[in-house]
């Protein structure tokens, strides 16, 4: 790779959870019995007509705001004349030189360094149905017959068209993954590759590096891990830079990503915007978005991802476990609420991405279905400030609280994990200590502190590792100069 540089942008598409379709009335399910969620619009019946869902126009318009783009006044839909079995109008409902959305970008950080990549346009067009093909690979080559089902035609989909802004594998898996974090946190989408509610197609070209011009690209699609994106554009920047290094050039087409073996093959020539034959929807209205609506979109955006990390990070916790928090969404609603009560940050932070993570993990549960309550952080987190437990013992009381032992104070006390903080409690501990150990004693009043440690651990061990170590530290040095 030495002397070449990639180049990549990426087309990303999202099923929008909506309660009905794009241009009909029929529900959105995931995984309901083929051909049960149709009606003859989306069927493309003779005579059916089109109404746009406003829900999945508000939704687009909250995707394009959170990438900072400019939402179009006026826009319009377009037809995409093509044949396919899954595509029973033979043209998708898209749209061409007027989207919703433009110009916009979304930042993205790959191990610290800091990415802006350029979002040309965010699109709203409508689902394809699904075709099953009967092979055991599931592909069409070697399938006896192939299944059609329509249940997906006319869902809402939104694409989103990056600029060709990013440079490297693990870039492009940051990107998707951070644009999926964005997209849930907006409530619009799950976004999960697994089932399809988000795809990603990968563009790539290689250059000389000092190029200015950009190489010949080929389109890979069919990753459904972020794994495998990362994976696939690995293998097509090795693939284009040994075929130019052999003399060959590099085809522009459209490429399938076989996971098992780990290679792209060519699916298609790429085709050209002309062979689709765009034309205005004639069915549609165009769209106005006035101003209002715009301004109302823009005022109801939830806290960004990349803010709210920003905002923990800046509250003291550590930037992993921010991202954890951020990630997973339910961790980060917890950390506000219990810091909101007045819980000392970084604690909870840990707590929540560390014990938290590993109990739930551990359990194969869900945060929802523990006893965890932001209070209940809140109580933790301040008996750890005040002395009262020590951190090791308050993992074991989060643990228990989890559970639904009861409260931190309550689990504490039942399990005798209280610790003594009292220095007045603590004084005939420590003088008992110091009065068995006069030779050490010695050494502290000749300035020697290093076996301060020591002493610490005797008044520890006489108290069943219940005192304050810190108290004790402080008792031990004051009495013994004292005494
Ligand atoms: P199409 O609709 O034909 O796939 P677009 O022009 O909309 O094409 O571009 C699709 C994607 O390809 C965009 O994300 C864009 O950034 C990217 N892209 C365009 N040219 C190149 C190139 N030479 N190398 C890599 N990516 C490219
Ligand atoms: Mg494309
Ligand atoms: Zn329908």
């Amino acid at each position: 790779m030495r002397g070449w540089e990639a180049v990549i942008g990426i087309e990303t598409h999202v099923e929008l959870q909506t309660e009905s379709k794009m241009f009909c009335g029929c529900p959105v399910r995931f995984g309901a019995e083929p051909n049960t969620t149709v009606c003859p619009v989306c069927l493309g019946l003779p005579g059916a007509l089109p109404v746009p869902n406003e829900e999945a126009i508000e939704r687009i318009l909250r995707i394009g705001a959170a990438f900072e783009c400019t939402l179009v006044e006026g826009s319009l839909f377009h037809r995409k004349n093509y044949f396919y079995p899954d595509l029973p109008k033979n043209y998708q409902i898209t749209q061409y030189d007027l989207p919703f959305c433009i110009d916009g970008h979304l930042d993205i950080d790959v191990d610290g360094d800091e990415l802006r990549v350029g979002i040309t346009r965010v699109h709203m067009e409508e689902d394809t149905g699904k075709s099953i093909h009967g092979s055991e690979s599931g592909r069409i080559h070697d399938a006896k017959f192939s299944l059609l089902d329509f249940n997906r035609a006319g869902v809402p989909l939104v694409e989103i068209v990056s600029e060709p802004d990013i440079r490297t594998p693990e870039q492009a898996r940051a990107y998707a993954a951070e644009l999926q974090r964005v997209v849930r946190s907006l409530g619009v989408s799950d976004a999960r590759l697994e089932e399809g509610s988000v795809r990603f197609d990968a563009n790539i070209s290689v250059r000389r590096v000092g190029a200015d011009e950009f190489g010949t690209r080929a389109e890979v699609k069919n990753m459904n891990s972020l794994r495998s994106l990362q994976r696939a554009i690995a293998y097509e920047i090795d693939r284009q830079i040994a075929l130019i290094e052999s003399g060959a050039a590099v085809v522009q087409d459209t490429r399938h990503w076989d996971e098992g073996s780990g290679k792209t093959t060519s699916m298609r020539s790429k085709e050209e915007s002309e062979d689709y034959r765009y034309f205005q929807e004639p069915d549609l209205v165009p769209l106005h978005v006035d101003q209002p609506w715009r301004d109302r979109v823009f005022a109801s955006l939830p806290e960004l991802p990349a803010i709210r990390r920003h905002r923990i990070t800046a509250a003291g916790v550590d930037r992993q476990a921010a991202a954890v928090m951020v990630e997973a969404g339910d961790l980060a609603d917890l950390y506000d609420e219990a810091v909101s009560l007045g819980a000392e940050p970084r604690t909870v932070g840990n707590w929540l991405s560390g014990d938290v993570v590993a109990y739930l993990r551990r359990n194969e549960t869900s945060l929802a279905d523990t006893h965890l309550r932001p209070d209940h952080l809140y109580e933790l987190a301040t008996m750890v400030g005040e002395g009262a437990l020590s951190s090791t013992a308050a993992k074991d009381v989060l643990a228990r609280v989890l559970a639904g032992e009861g409260s931190p104070a309550a689990v504490a006390e039942q399990y005798d994990l209280l610790q003594i903080s009292d220095a007045g409690a603590l004084e005939a501990e420590v003088d008992a200590v110091l009065a068995g150990n006069p030779d050490v004693v010695a050494k502290l009043r000749a300035g020697d502190m290093k076996p301060v440690g020591f002493l610490v651990g005797q008044v520890m061990r006489a108290t069943g590792g219940k005192a304050d170590p810190r108290i004790v530290s402080d008792l031990i040095r004051t009495r013994a100069a004292a005494g």
